[in-house]
């Protein structure tokens, strides 16, 4: 078992790369600590394959290290780095039964046969695969060929990490949510450190304790489900995280009021400031559809905004609004009033982020 350090880390297909458009890694320093359940959460093409197989060894990064428990393995092969991969699709032998299957990784380290029945048989109670390890492997349906390879990752309780690579795409839904548990159950008895990549956000945070979100080859935000929730470090997480994700609106700071388009915005003082200090004119504020107050009547500080319309949800609904010339939603639950024509709209001081370059930066509250 091992702490994975990764260190400025990069990685590009090409040749001769340009720009850093051309990699599908670029500069990632992240570290994995030795026993944690974790969750690799990005959109499609940001480079969660590549990183996994880097980590793995199937692949060479570009330039940067890979440490295991503070030794670079840059040089070593993936069976020397003791590492299990799971992939998106089956990588099971056909023509063996799903006992040799599962116990293929054990033999090939040469574990004696007693603790390979033993393993074999434990995985495939998880697995709920007991009842087929006589058959081929062959005759299995996508499902439980899946689980097999699913099974030959989990098999030896040696290794240094578990890396999962979407394992559940071809997975049935009703079965994927009982295999998801049953990760994290495997996890909590071995406390082998595993790294779970998906591009759903509810499978990381049913997995995970800890989630590095990815975007374009780079890790811009590791933390709990709730950290990502309540204070995404980047904009691309409080767009990615939570359903509908992060309203942000683009401000400028003038005549001492924080403007919006053509409405002057209510906030803090140390919103203002940091505004003005700000070195870039990519300023943004952030806040999430379910943390913005709604009132059908004015009140103090509340910025006047259009209601186009609402969508009930059933214990709550989804307000779509409109504020200097940006479209804001905006959540309310069941017992709030919907408005209509106008809402009046404040923003509490603690749940706004403000956001320069895409990234969030400290604000002094008074
Ligand atoms: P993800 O797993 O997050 O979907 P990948 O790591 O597979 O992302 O891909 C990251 C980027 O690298 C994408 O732009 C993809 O097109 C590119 N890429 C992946 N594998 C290869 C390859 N073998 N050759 C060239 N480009 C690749
Ligand atoms: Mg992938």
């Amino acid at each position: 078992m091992a702490e994975i350090t990764l260190k400025s880390l990069a990685h590009t297909y090409l040749e001769n790369p340009k720009s850093s458009q051309d990699y599908a890694i670029r500069e990632l320093n992240h570290v994995w600590q030795q026993g944690g359940a974790y969750a690799l959460l990005g959109p499609s093409g940001c480079g969660k394959s590549t990183l996994l197989n880097i980590i793995s060894g199937l692949l060479e990064p570009s330039s940067g290290e890979v440490l295991f428990d503070g030794e670079v393995v840059n040089d070593l092969p993936p069976e020397a780095r003791n590492i299990a991969q799971v992939f998106q699709f089956p990588v099971i032998y056909d023509t063996m039964t799903v006992y040799d299957n599962l116990a293929f990784p054990l033999r090939n380290v040469k574990t004696p046969e007693a603790r390979v029945h033993e393993r074999v048989m434990e995985v495939a109670d998880v697995l709920e695969l007991t009842s087929q390890l006589k058959r081929k492997a062959k005759n299995l349906t996508a499902d439980e060929k899946q689980k097999v390879s699913m099974g030959r990752g989990l098999v030896r309780d040696d290794v240094s990490a578990i890396l999962f690579d979407e394992p559940l795409t071809v997975i049935d839904p009703q079965l994927k949510w009982t295999l998801r548990r049953k990760l994290k159950d495997i996890h909590q008895r071995f406390q082998i450190t595993m790294v779970y990549v998906t591009h759903d956000q509810l499978e990381a945070s049913t997995f995970a304790d800890k989630i590095a979100v990815m975007y374009e080859g780079q890790v811009v935000q590791f933390g709990t489900p709730r950290e990502l929730f309540e204070t995404p470090n980047h904009t691309f997480v409080g767009y990615f995280i939570g359903s509908p994700g992060m309203n942000f609106l683009d401000v400028s700071a003038r005549d001492g009021a924080v403007w919006a388009g053509d409405t002057a915005l209510t906030v803090e003082q140390g919103v203002r400031d940091a505004i003005e200090k700000a070195s870039s004119s990519n300023i943004k504020l952030g806040i999430r559809p379910e943390f913005i107050e709604v009132h059908t009547e004015p009140v103090e500080g509340g910025m006047s905004a259009q209601v186009d319309h609402a969508q009930d949800l059933g214990t709550y609904s989804i307000v779509y609004l409109t504020l200097g010339g940006i479209s804001l939603k905006a959540r309310i639950e069941e017992d709030q009033t919907t408005p209509t024509g106008t809402a009046w709209l404040r923003f509490p001081d603690e749940r706004l982020g403000l956001y320069v370059d895409e990234y969030r930066v400290e604000v002094d509250h008074e």
